[in-house]
């Protein structure tokens, strides 16, 4: 999977300098984040960038997560071997790597055909049989699969889906940006006892999540 071994080590570079300085604790975590092959999920013309510490272009006007939203967004959603997880907002197909590194099995969603394909293609070459890439508006969940130990949303929503509540398991984390289209705050939903609980964690600034349950379509034409 690696030919460049100036890559392995910004990688580590990476997950010691932008991860567990930041307080990054969890194991498992960081090892997926430094075994996954960041600059293979950015356009070739941004390879040199790839483990720099912000989101990068990956084509469409969308981006993929900076390196620490991404394992902080995974920590909290606390995955275990055999989880079966989803993701909303497939972009470069990276984060559902990570998942998938972690052990669960994971659907992630795109509303954009291209970057559906682009994604699927990519996790099949390196390697990932264990993530399912569907094209379609996740602001409903994917009710299919359902219900689901974890749920990531990786665009940010202006209020939290009720279809994602409602297919998240017993036990399950929801992981959701919330707040206007400058700035959300990221937040972690658990369901316990068929209860909810909330926890505000990181400001952040996501792309929008657009679609049904979210922002309209016209926020953003394309
Ligand atoms: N997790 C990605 C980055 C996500 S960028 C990665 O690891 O690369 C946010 C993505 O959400 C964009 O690709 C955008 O097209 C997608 N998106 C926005 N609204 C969506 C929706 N309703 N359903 C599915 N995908 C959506």
């Amino acid at each position: 999977m690696e030919q460049n071994p100036a890559f392995s080590l910004q990688r580590r570079a990476m997950v010691e300098q932008q991860l567990c300085r930041r307080g990054i604790r969890d194991e498992r975590v960081l090892a997926a984040m430094l075994k996954v092959p960041r600059h293979e999920f950015v356009a070739p013309e941004q390879r040199a960038a790839a483990y720099d510490d912000r989101p990068l272009p990956i084509g469409e006007s969308e981006t993929i997560s900076q390196p620490y939203m991404v394992a902080s967004m995974t920590a909290a959603a606390r995955i275990l071997a055999g989880d079966k997880a989803l993701e909303i907002g497939a972009g470069s197909g990276y984060q559902a790597a990570i998942l998938a590194e972690l052990g669960a099995s994971v659907v992630t969603i795109e509303r954009n055909p291209s970057l559906a394909q682009c994604a699927r293609d990519r996790l099949r070459r390196l390697g990932y049989p264990n993530v399912h890439v569907v094209t379609g508006d996740g602001s409903e969940g994917y009710p299919p699969d359902a219900p689901y130990n974890a749920i990531l949303v990786t665009a940010g929503s202006p209020r939290v889906p009720p279809p994602l509540l409602d297919q998240l398991a017993e036990g399950g984390r929801l992981v959701i940006p919330i707040g206007d289209l400058h700035q959300q705050i990221l937040q972690l939903i658990f369901k316990r006892g068929g209860e909810l609980a909330r926890r505000d964690l990181d400001p952040c600034q996501f792309v929008p999540l657009v679609g049904k349950q979210a922002w309209p379509e016209k926020i953003r034409p394309n």
